[in-house]
Parts: structure tokens; sequence; C-alpha cells
């Protein structure tokens, strides 16, 4: 057990808190923030900024890092994916994937996840537990210097999306931590319009959500246009089944600015829920409640052991020009990191021996 306190997840004003707990001027918390978030700094031994005494003292009551890269994984198409550990020994994974114009970095919210979405590979771990702020906002950190090199300016903007492990709403109060530490100027700088959240539909969250200022682009998994179908597949439908889901996304469409829409996950399952009828049943459920939303069709990313095949390119254009004639606007989410166990739906702790398994052309490299 690691009894010292991280403080990868401390904004400033709790930083300078903590300093003066040891009687340290404020001017030293915002050096600890800096070299944390800004120079990206893992350890207090690399901030020679601070006096040796200060380094020392941090060094037997806080952490500048928790997580440990067990391995990384790079695809063909650019994609890393990070498996790492908490100090407790829980997996925690993270993605990286390059575009041309901006990196996306998609983290994870929990350790395994509670829901128990049929399609997903995550949730056969279960949830293991949520993770803190700190771990959440150290995962863009390992990521970023790994690409780029230590405290190096990313050269693209940078994205994040709420889409790894977890379900994020779920873990809401260390998930909104954990955006302000990354939106501040004085460190990673990733502000909410940069980042998109995605959630199976915590009814709740997504009201409190739309109260924040702050607050970043919203997801919503939808998987099924029926509650019949949406039940089987996402039993948190049973809680919250898609009328109540869908106004509270009415009510979160207040919030939304000139220009923002918010995005409908439709994971796309051969033979399941990709007929010719769902598209028609999806299209009116949207216009229904009249949300102004594009609709992100995602060809299921297949992993054994579950029981489903992505859509086929005919089928999935079909139901696009379904969606289309009844006014719906959708895009089809091109699969990234398929080989490397790295897509939506793929995070499970996947260690080397799956991954080589199921890939020749991966590179494998272990970081430590
Ligand atoms: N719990 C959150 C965030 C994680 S899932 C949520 O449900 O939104 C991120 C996205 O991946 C979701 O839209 C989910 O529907 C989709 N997904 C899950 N498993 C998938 C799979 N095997 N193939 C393709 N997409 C999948």
């Amino acid at each position: 057990m690691n009894e010292r306190v991280n403080l990868t997840g401390f904004h400033p004003a709790e930083l300078a808190q903590f300093v003066a707990t040891l009687g340290e001027p404020a001017y030293r918390g915002r050096q600890i923030f800096a070299a944390l978030q800004h120079r990206r700094l893992q350890s207090f031994g690399q901030m020679t900024d601070l006096p040796k005494g200060l380094r020392e003292r941090l060094n037997q009551i806080a952490t500048a890092s928790t997580l440990t890269v067990e391995s990384r994984y790079i695809s063909e198409d650019g994609t890393r994916r990070f498996l790492m550990k908490t100090h407790d020994n829980f997996p925690v994974e993270t993605v990286f994937i390059p575009e041309e114009h901006r990196d996306t970095i998609c983290f994870s919210s929990q350790s395994g996840c509670p829901l128990q979405c049929t399609f997903c590979l995550t949730a056969q771990l279960g949830l293991l537990r949520s993770l803190t702020a700190g771990e959440i906002a150290e995962q863009i950190i390992i990521a970023l210097n790994d690409v780029y090199g230590v405290g190096v300016k990313p050269p693209h903007c940078v994205n994040l999306v709420g889409m790894g492990a977890g379900e994020p709403f779920l873990n809401f109060d260390e998930l909104i931590k954990a955006l302000r530490v990354m939106a501040d100027p004085q460190g990673l700088f990733i502000v909410p319009n940069r980042v998109t959240i995605s959630t199976a539909g915590v009814v709740p969250r997504i009201l409190e959500l739309a109260t924040l200022p702050d607050r970043p682009h919203l997801a919503i998994s939808l998987g099924a246009p029926t509650n019949e179908q949406r039940n089987e597949l996402m039993p948190i439908n049973k809680k919250w089944p898609l009328d109540e889901l869908l106004s509270a996304c009415k009510e979160f469409e207040k919030t939304l600015q000139a220009g923002e829409r918010f995005t409908f996950e439709y994971v796309m399952l051969d033979g399941v829920n990709d007929s010719d009828q769902h598209a028609r049943q999806l299209a009116n459920l949207l216009n229904r409640h009249e949300l102004r939303a594009k609709v992100n069709l995602i060809p299921h990313n297949p992993a054994d052991p579950l029981p489903y095949q992505p859509s086929p390119a005919e089928r999935v254009t079909q139901f696009q020009s379904i969606l289309d004639s009844k006014g719906v606007r959708s895009f089809v989410r091109r699969p990234r990191g398929r080989d490397i166990f790295a897509a939506c739906g793929q995070l499970a702790a996947r260690g080397a021996i799956n991954s080589i398994q199921n890939t020749a052309r991966s590179v494998l490299a272990h970081v430590n």
C-alpha cells in the first residue's frame, strides 16, 4: 500500500494549501503544479527548481506518480495502447490515437466496469475500482510523455475522450476534478471544449453535467433503439429507460452552444441491431424527442469471447441511408487500433500473450 498523497490530482489551490502545511510559501505550490502538469515531471527529484530539503520532504510524504506502465502496444495505424497498473495493482488502460491534425487520448475512468453491456469486453472484468482524479490525469501525462518526450509540447492539439474502461458518470466527482486540473492554463491546458465524455446513460449525472459552466461535450451510448432490446444489450436501461434518458438529453440540449451537437454512439452488431427496421426505430426515437444530435455508428470490434460480429460495410451504409432519409445525421467511425485490442470495447487488460497471438504485425515494446 502506498500511503503517500498523490499530488497529480491536486489543482493549484489545493497545492497552495498543501505546501502551507509544510510551512512553505504559496509560490512553491505553483511551482509544483507547473512541474507536474506543464513540465509533466513524474518525480520530485527532477524538480531541481525546488530546494533539496523540500524535494526530500516531498519524497517522504507525497508522490508525483502512482501508475506504472506494464506494457505498451503500437498498432500498425500508429495507435498506442498503454496497459498500466495502479499502486494497488489494478489495471488501467489508455489509448493514444494520432490523426492528421490532432491527437486523441482515450482515458479510463474506472479499473474494469460495473455495467454489463453484453458487447463490451471491459464488462467481463466487473468493477475493480474507480480511479482517482490523479490517476485519471496521470494517464494523459504518461501518454504524452511517451509519444513526444517528457514535457515536450504536443505538435497538434490534443483532444480527450472518456471512452476507455469504466462508466465515467459512476465516478463523477473524481472525473470532474481531473478535468478541472487538466484544463488549467498553467498545466496541461486541455480545455473542456476539447473533451468528450461518453456515458451509457446515468441520467442524474447527465442532468448534473448540464448545470456545470465548464462542462465537456457529451456522448451517449445507445446501442439499441427500443427498451426491449436495450434492456438485453445494456442492462443499465432497466434503471434508466430510453424515454427518461432522452428526456435528460433534451434538458442537456438546452445548454448546447451554437454549432455544438451531442453525439449518440450506436455499436453495430451483425444481425442483432442493424436491420432496416432498427434504423427506422432509431431515427423515429431521436425525431420524437426532437434532438439536435448526430449518431456515430461504430461497427462492433470483435473480441473473443463476445458472441458478436461487426455489421458488414453494405449494411452500415444502408442503415446510414435510412437515418439520412429521416433527417438524422450520422457518421461511421473507423476502428482504430483493433490489432492491439485498443478499439472501443476491447479494453480488458489484455496482456502480452493474448495480444501477440492476435496479431503478428503489432509491435510490442516493454517500457520498463
Ligand atoms: N461506459 C461508457 C464509456 C465506455 S464505452 C459508455 O458506455 O459510453 C465507449 C463506447 O464504446 C460506447 O459507446 C460503447 O457502446 C462502445 N463499445 C463498447 N464495446 C464495443 C465493441 N466491442 N465494439 C465497438 N464499440 C463498443
